[in-house]
């Protein structure tokens, strides 16, 4: 390592909150789905900043839309209207389907409005305050206090209990489990589409399918966090698409801004209509003109570039390579996933293999101690796949 790389990385250890055991690289510029470090070595990204950067790295019309906005207007506050917050969620509610958007920093923040909402939404209704929640085991939605509430690893939670309270937790494509925890003052369910952190695991179709028919029958609010698996990763702008399956809130963040913080949660019009008020709910930044300027070219890129296409274009053959290393090497359980969203589980940490393929160039990521996860930027391309299959091959021979 370059003696300026150890200096920034030793200052860093003294001045950052050890929050984080960093990948011992400083990274300083990309372009495409390439990496460099300070150093200039180059690194194909499967991670793409924890599936943030859909469209890659420097692209030139997303880049001079944010430099634009710069020049014209950072900030305004909520008091006031501005044009990109209008066009931004006039876009994003034509390729949601929804009918109100609020927009976050965050995806943590844009989970802890639709808590919010929710609990609104019951409350109106009968005055009460002790409505549940109902979220899924190995969740994972946020590390504010709501959010983490509802989050499903009991690790994440714990030194920082009590959490929101009237919480309970079901699993995941188990709907009697669902229905057990269930009462007259469940207001909401929270799920991941496709499970994130916990393990890149999609929900099935029945399970969505009954759980919908359970909150339309007992006027209990669906929520779907769609921050990791929306934003066209999985095929479909938002992964619920595929299912026929809409929820009544829904949270993005992650792509939606490409690299600029900004998430969102959406409303249909019954919750948008019935829920938070003026007063209710607010944020300083949430909104503003440059993050919604990302947003909205952003969404003008999914359309132009054929995005979704290219994801449809390229998943199946991802899958394809990735079952050649499940079928190759024993100790490779198996593969899931959803589009470019995949998963492959190992019978043993996965750990030194991910250090291993950052050594030889290629930045992947774990989901837990034993799934490496693949999430890279939606417009790899089938010869980005093989680099990849060919480095991580290696690795998995060598070590
Ligand atoms: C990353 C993530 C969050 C939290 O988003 P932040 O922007 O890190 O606050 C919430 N839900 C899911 C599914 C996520 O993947």
């Amino acid at each position: 390592m370059s003696d300026m790389m150890k200096q920034y990385i030793e200052e860093a250890e003294s001045a950052l909150l050890h929050t984080y055991n960093r990948y011992q690289v400083v990274l300083d510029k990309g372009d495409g789905v390439y990496l460099y470090d300070l150093n200039g070595k180059k690194y194909l990204d499967f991670f793409s900043g924890i599936a943030v950067f859909a469209l890659g790295y420097n692209n030139k019309e997303y880049n001079d839309a944010l430099k634009e906005q710069i020049d014209k207007l950072i900030h305004t506050s909520n008091y006031y209207y501005n044009m990109p917050a209008i066009e931004a969620a006039r876009k994003l509610k034509k390729v949601s389907g929804m009918d109100r958007v609020f927009f976050t920093n965050s995806g943590a923040e844009a989970v802890e409005g639709a808590i919010k909402a929710a609990r609104k939404y019951a409350y109106l209704k009968d005055g009460s305050t002790d409505h549940e929640i109902i979220a899924m085991n190995h969740s994972f939605h946020g590390r504010t206090m709501g959010a983490l509430s509802v989050t499903g690893n009991p690790k994440y939670r714990e030194a920082f209990e009590p959490g929101i309270g009237n919480i309970r937790f079901a699993d995941m494509n188990d709907f009697e489990s669902v229905l057990a925890n269930v009462n007259d003052k469940t207001c909401a369910i929270i799920l991941e589409t496709v499970q994130g952190e916990g393990g890149v695991y999609p929900a099935t179709e029945e399970f969505l399918t009954k759980i919908r028919t359970l909150c339309d029958e007992r006027d209990i609010l669906l929520i779907l966090d769609e921050i990791q698996c929306g934003m066209g990763r999985t095929g479909y702008m938002f992964a619920w698409q595929k299912y026929g399956v809409k929820p009544d809130i829904m949270t993005t963040a992650k792509a939606l801004g490409c690299g600029v913080p900004v998430g969102a949660f959406l409303l249909n019009e019954k919750v948008g209509a019935n829920s938070l008020a003026a007063g209710d709910h607010g944020t300083t930044y949430g909104g503003n003109p440059l993050a919604c300027a990302a947003v909205s070219k952003v969404l003008d890129l999914f359309e132009k570039n054929h995005i979704i296409d290219n994801v449809n274009e390229v998943a199946g053959y991802l899958e394809e390579k990735l079952d050649m290393l499940v079928s190759k090497y024993d100790f490779i359980q198996t593969r899931r996933g959803a589009g470019l969203m995949q998963g492959l589980v190992f019978d043993r940490p996965v750990a030194p293999y991910i250090s291993a393929a950052l050594e030889a160039g290629l930045i992947l990521i774990n989901a837990g101690t034993y799934i490496i996860r693949f999430v890279p930027s939606l417009v790899i391309t089938k010869e980005n796949v093989d680099e990849m299959i060919s480095i991580l091959d290696s690795c998995l021979a060598e070590n």
